[in-house]
């Protein structure tokens, strides 16, 4: 069968299995728009999102009664598992939720942060993009500059800034679809090519640029990673330049308990992340090199503290703290990373197994607890390469055929993530769907 038509085959399946999700989106139309809670819902294959019954561990079970090995985990949201215990009894605990006083697990979770990444000094806001954007003021503070550095096909968070790219003849342009920017971002940021020291230093060069943001290995354009050396050159280019480097650790956590900076001996100026610490209660946090937080607290005239631009009412409540306390301290510990990365491995191998068997032109690329299959037989390098080696009918396909027979991966890319609850069952089930349709693509 070609594969517009095993398209057509999954579809109908997914829609004849699903009639309680499908009903559910039906009515939700009368009262949310695009008939979903959030508009990127409306991106999960099939003409409908599957609707929630219940989520435990690394296994969800939808509206219509069935079961899923979930290694999309909510896009790392709930890379501690699905209501891990531990979370639910200490959020279950809170007295008072917010109050605009500081809890004891605050400076729990601070120091278990510094521990961890090495920076020593930390804030929380509710969402990763927020750490991004008010990170990013600081450095535009404290430099006096007022562009920023990003990479190409990057993703920050819902940041302004963030959105643009290259084009072919390697010029700025802001990304396609950019609902209603303030100005264009190509005005307030410089743009380099991953993996490609002459594009980062010709974008620090101009030293007009605050911070550079970046993932250490680009993760929302399918995983790239770093060649051996550019990081380190990155740094460096930083150091010359007077650039503040900011590493947004939000999803390369999945490399341990430290992320990218800690596996790999990062010295970054100041480190981003959110979603998963919070074992999916909203939480982001921000920290900075001593350096860096003496430079912040020298701007006499900066108005951190009210309007200023930096903060959030419910930033730094009690019910996110403790629940990144009980995640940190009892779920993504370095114990459950070691058994994570050990399952993304016999995940891999068996997806690189199904690869080679059946002649396809894919590869497999990791990241400590998590894994990606792409279309191209080398690992892209670049963030175009990766763009380019992105095939969305191929995606529907194998999303749909995954999820047809219970396995969930993150809609918007082939990335699977490891829990401290997968099991060897569910990345042999995995194994054995993926190798069908492999086999089903190569006949
Ligand atoms: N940074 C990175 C690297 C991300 O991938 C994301 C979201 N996927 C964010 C920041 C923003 O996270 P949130 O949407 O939770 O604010």
């Amino acid at each position: 069968m070609r594969l517009d038509e095993l398209i057509v085959r999954e579809r109908e399946e997914f829609a004849r299995r699903n009639p309680r999700s499908r009903e559910l989106h039906e009515n939700a139309r009368g009262s949310l728009l695009a008939g979903v809670p959030m508009s990127w819902m409306t991106m999960w294959p099939g003409g409908f999102p599957l609707y929630q019954g219940r989520a435990s561990g690394a296994t969800i079970e939808d509206a219509d009664g069935h079961e899923y090995a979930d290694f999309c985990l909510g896009d790392t949201g709930a890379m501690a598992g699905h209501s891990p215990e531990p979370t639910m009894r200490a959020i279950g605990g809170i007295e008072g939720i917010t109050t605009m006083l500081p809890t004891e697990d605050a400076a729990w979770v601070g120091d278990e942060l510094a521990r961890r990444f090495g920076v020593p000094y930390w804030q929380f806001s509710l969402t990763a993009t927020d750490a991004n954007r008010w990170m990013i003021r600081m450095c535009r503070q404290v430099t006096g500059r007022d562009r920023i550095g990003v990479f190409s096909w990057c993703y920050h968070g819902s940041v302004d800034e963030s959105f643009v790219r290259l084009d072919d003849q390697g010029l700025a342009q802001a990304r396609e679809g950019l609902v209603g920017p303030a100005v264009d971002p190509t005005e307030t940021t410089r743009v380099a090519e991953f993996n490609q020291v002459d594009s980062v230093r010709s974008v620090l060069e101009h030293a007009d640029v605050a911070c550079l943001l970046m993932e250490p290995a680009l993760t929302n354009i399918g995983i790239v990673l770093p060649e051996p050396g550019f990081l380190a050159e990155v740094r460096n280019l930083c150091d010359e330049h007077g650039t503040l480097l900011i590493i947004d650790e939000t999803h390369t956590l999945s490399a341990g308990p430290g992320g990218c900076t800690a596996a790999w001996g990062l010295r970054p100026d100041a480190v981003t992340l959110g979603k998963s610490i919070g074992g999916g209660v909203p939480i982001g946090a921000y920290g900075v090199s001593a350096e860096l937080a003496e430079r912040i607290s020298s701007q006499e005239d900066a108005d951190y503290e009210d309007t200023g631009g930096v903060g959030g009412t419910l930033a730094g409540n009690a019910l996110s703290l403790a629940a990144a306390r009980a995640t940190l301290g009892e779920m993504l510990t370095d114990d459950a990373f070691r058994n994570m990365v050990e399952l993304r491995e016999r995940f891999a191998a068996g997806a690189e197994a199904a690869i080679a068997v059946h002649g396809l032109p894919w590869s497999m690329v990791s990241l400590g607890a998590r894994c990606e299959f792409r279309y191209s037989p080398e690992p892209p390098r670049t963030g175009a390469e990766s763009a380019a080696a992105g095939d969305p009918a191929l995606d529907e396909y194998l999303h749909l055929y995954l999820m047809n027979r219970g396995v969930l991966i993150t809609p918007f890319h082939n990335m699977a993530l490891m829990c401290p609850a997968t099991t060897e069952q569910q990345v042999d089930l995995h194994t054995e769907v993926f190798a069908s349709a492999a086999a089903e693509l190569a006949a």
